[in-house]
């Protein structure tokens, strides 16, 4: 299987019945999902993010806030194993703090527009690319940043975040209905938020929608055992068939495979 990864930052699972979502409804039904997963504390975007592609929490990886530095004790990434897998990996994204996730030489395309800020085109851009060239690629990685923009704008579940992820779902759809068929779509968000902000505790911040859907995936299928942002590397590289580095702590959400 071949693997498109999609981010929508911030994104609550109870905006979901709030916001008007036919896209991410047509993947819970089409593929299996909890609305329960959890992020890393601090539930920030870079910290959560390096736990996403590299299996271990912020402890471990040492990034806890925004600015990335080098790891004291580097954990082998899931671009880089990707990389020695002869996988073509690609980024698409409109966050640049999110540039250091893989290490330079790993990635065969990347498309960046700054525009994580700009709520009524900035995902639009990242999606039409996306939509356009994940088809060239083994992964993809699609970063959509507005909806954690409108929540820092309007706060969590205000009307102005609610029509922010009816927006971005409406994008969702153009990266969907460009899947080939050998793709695996794996979408989570990376926290959630309250008030204007995030990176707390509080199951508010902590609580992901988490989804898997494709070729070989279970349908509307509720996961059944907790899920982690340290669970998605392993994931997907079951489903890359890429060998998982020693260092890895989250494990591959096996009950959707059917
Ligand atoms: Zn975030």
């Amino acid at each position: 299987m071949r693997v498109v990864f999609v981010m929508i930052d911030g994104l609550r699972p109870d905006a979901l019945d709030l916001a008007d979502t036919p896209t991410l409804h047509a993947i819970m039904a089409r593929g299996s999902y909890t609305l329960t997963g959890q992020s890393v504390m601090p539930s920030i975007t870079l910290p959560c993010h390096m736990s996403i592609f590299h299996s271990v929490p912020p402890a471990r990886h040492g990034i806890t806030d925004n600015a990335w530095r080098p790891m004291a004790r580097p954990v082998t990434g899931l671009m880089e194993t990707a990389f020695d897998t002869d996988k073509r990996c690609a980024f698409f994204y409109n966050w640049e703090e999110l540039r250091d996730l893989s290490r330079p030489g790993s990635l065969a395309y990347s498309f960046m527009v700054n525009a994580a800020y700009q709520i009524e085109y900035g995902d639009r851009l990242v999606a039409e690319a996306a939509a356009r060239e994940l088809a060239d690629f083994d992964f993809s990685f699609v970063y959509l940043g507005t909806v954690d923009s409108a929540g820092h704008f309007f706060g969590w579940m205000s009307d102005g975040y609610l029509e922010q992820v009816t927006r971005v779902d409406a994008e969702l759809a153009k990266v969907v209905d460009a899947l080939p068929q050998d793709m695996a779509l794996i979408i989570h968000s990376d926290h959630g938020g309250h008030d204007r902000f995030h990176g707390t505790d509080l199951p508010e911040d902590m609580t992901i929608p988490w989804m898997i859907m494709g070729a070989g995936i279970r349908a509307d299928y509720t996961i059944q055992r907790p899920v982690t942002l340290l669970d998605t590397a392993p994931t997907v590289a079951r489903l890359l068939d890429l060998k998982v580095p020693r260092d890895w702590e989250g494990t591959s959400v096996d009950e959707v495979f059917a």
